[in-house]
Parts: C-alpha cells; sequence; structure tokens
C-alpha cells in the first residue's frame, strides 16, 4: 500500500512537473503591463478621489451577494477580450496581442498579484460614496509603478446609468455597464482621449468604448458591448485607438494553439495550474 501510494503520487508529481514544462512558456506574461483591479477597495487615491471608496455592491443590480464573484469574472473576462480580443485591425499582426495582462487583485499588495511583471498599476472598482463623483475617472499618463491610475464608481453607474434603464439581475447588461467604464478609464493611461460615436468605425460595428456621454454616448449604450475604434472623431483629431494602443502598449505573441495530439495534456496541466492560481489567491 505505501508503495503504491508513493509511486501514485510520484507519478503526479513527475506529470505536473512535464506539464509545466511544455506548457509554461507558451503561455508566460512576464515583463508585460499588468493592470490590478480592486473590486475591494478601501482608500482615498491620491489626486482621485477624497471620499474613502467601499466594495462594490451588486444588490443593488439585482444580484444576490452570493453571485457576486460571477459578476466579477465576467467583467475581468470581458476586461481581457476588448484588450486582447481585437478583431484582425491593421496595427496588430496575425498572431499578436497587445501586451498587457489584466488579473484581480489588491490596492498596494505590492504586486503580489501581477503574475510576475514588475510594470503594474491598480484600478479600484467599487462604490464612490461620493455623489459629486462621476462614472469613473483615470489619470492620463501612467504614474509610478504600483499607483492607482483610476476609479469605477460602481454606486455612481447604478444610479446615473443602470436604475431604471437596466434589467434587474441581467448579467450581460452589468458586465458591460461597469466594464464599458472600466476598460474606457484603463485607456485613458494609455494615452486614448475621448471621441464621439458618431462616424466612428470599429472592428465588429459596435459602439466605440472612447465616447462619453457628454460627447455622444446615450446611456443605453453603456448597456451592451463596446469595442476600441480604428476610427473615430473628437474636434478636429481623428484618433485609431487600436493604433495607439499597440503602439504605447506594444505587442507579444499570441498563446500558441496547441496541436491536437497534446490537447488532453495540455487541459490536465492547465486544470493544474487554475488549481494552484485558486489556492494562492
Ligand atoms: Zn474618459
Amino acid at each position: 500500500m505505501a508503495y503504491k501510494i508513493h509511486r501514485t503520487i510520484s507519478s503526479a508529481v513527475a506529470t505536473i512537473l512535464l506539464l509545466t514544462a511544455i506548457v509554461g512558456f507558451p503561455f508566460k506574461r512576464a515583463n508585460a503591463l499588468t493592470f490590478v483591479t480592486d473590486f475591494d477597495p478601501v482608500g482615498i487615491y491620491a489626486g482621485i478621489n477624497t471620499v474613502a471608496m467601499s466594495s462594490f455592491d451588486v444588490t443593488p443590480y439585482g444580484i444576490s451577494a452570493g453571485q457576486r464573484n460571477t459578476v466579477i469574472s465576467s467583467i475581468m473576462t470581458e476586461l481581457r477580450n476588448d484588450y486582447l480580443n481585437i478583431v484582425a485591425p491593421a496595427s496588430i499582426a496575425s498572431g499578436m496581442q497587445l501586451a498587457i495582462n489584466f488579473v484581480e487583485g489588491t490596492i498596494g499588495d505590492g504586486g503580489a498579484t501581477a503574475n510576475g511583471d514588475t510594470d503594474y498599476y491598480y484600478m479600484a472598482v467599487g462604490k464612490a460614496n461620493d455623489a459629486s463623483q462621476p462614472l469613473g475617472e483615470a489619470f492620463t499618463l501612467l504614474l509610478s509603478v504600483g499607483s492607482v491610475l483610476g476609479d469605477v464608481y460602481t454606486d455612481e453607474i447604478f444610479s446615473s446609468v443602470f436604475n431604471g434603464l437596466g434589467t434587474p439581475g441581467d448579467l450581460s447588461q452589468i458586465t458591460h455597464v461597469i466594464n464599458g467604464t472600466l476598460a474606457h478609464e484603463v485607456a485613458h493611461p494609455l494615452g486614448l482621449d475621448h471621441c464621439a460615436v458618431a462616424g466612428s468605425v470599429t472592428p465588429n460595428g459596435l459602439n466605440p468604448i472612447m465616447p462619453t456621454g457628454a460627447i455622444d454616448l446615450p446611456n443605453a449604450a453603456r448597456l451592451v458591448d463596446r469595442e476600441f475604434a480604428t476610427s473615430c472623431v473628437n474636434g478636429g483629431t481623428t484618433q485609431n485607438s487600436v493604433q495607439t494602443l499597440a503602439t504605447n502598449v506594444g505587442l507579444e505573441d499570441s498563446p500558441e494553439i496547441p496541436e491536437p495530439a497534446s490537447i488532453l495534456l495540455l487541459g490536465i496541466g492547465l486544470a493544474g495550474v487554475r488549481l494552484m492560481r485558486r489556492r494562492a489567491a
């Protein structure tokens, strides 16, 4: 019995080591720019807010507190989608993507959640507790590493946009109404300016991410998916948002699609990696 147990463990360890060797390289993302999003902000962040924020409360949106992680996971998936799955723009070559990562974490954790990236910044998503605040705000430059670069105010988004307009409990609408502002605020320190919906061109024909309500974005458009424009206008200036992101962020190889014979092994390896990440979180 002892021998069998030992052998099982050894075999499992050997498999994990092998799979780490196989999958570790193409999925490693060290040295990319990383944005750490904190959905439980508690602070007053220099240059941004003057009243302490508090945790993202999903219950006004018709979501039970027990489903909060589902909402957060959906927002993070959509945030990554907006930046990493830009469809066939001329400025991002086939097989490449923006060199940027998005993770959940805690402001002030010293980059512990930044996947080893040394170039990390924070975004706060939660209640402003201050009715004078907008839907969100951000700096227009990257500050020093580890800085909070912007806030998304979930209570303001509820009271100014979702309440009376959105469908309570609708995960898709809640995801887009929060992430639309989050993706927008992340883009400001990466060099994007505001621009208009009118006259914009986007890869899939969706509304663009960089307009504001003060320009021409109706609140109803915040409830559905948007994307970065390849052309949009503000005053006399035309902005290619995708090109600007590619220039300012840089590009890296997209994750490779595994060979058919490797899919089973990769699946097992990834399950192991996911398990370890959950335990570490
Ligand atoms: Zn803005």
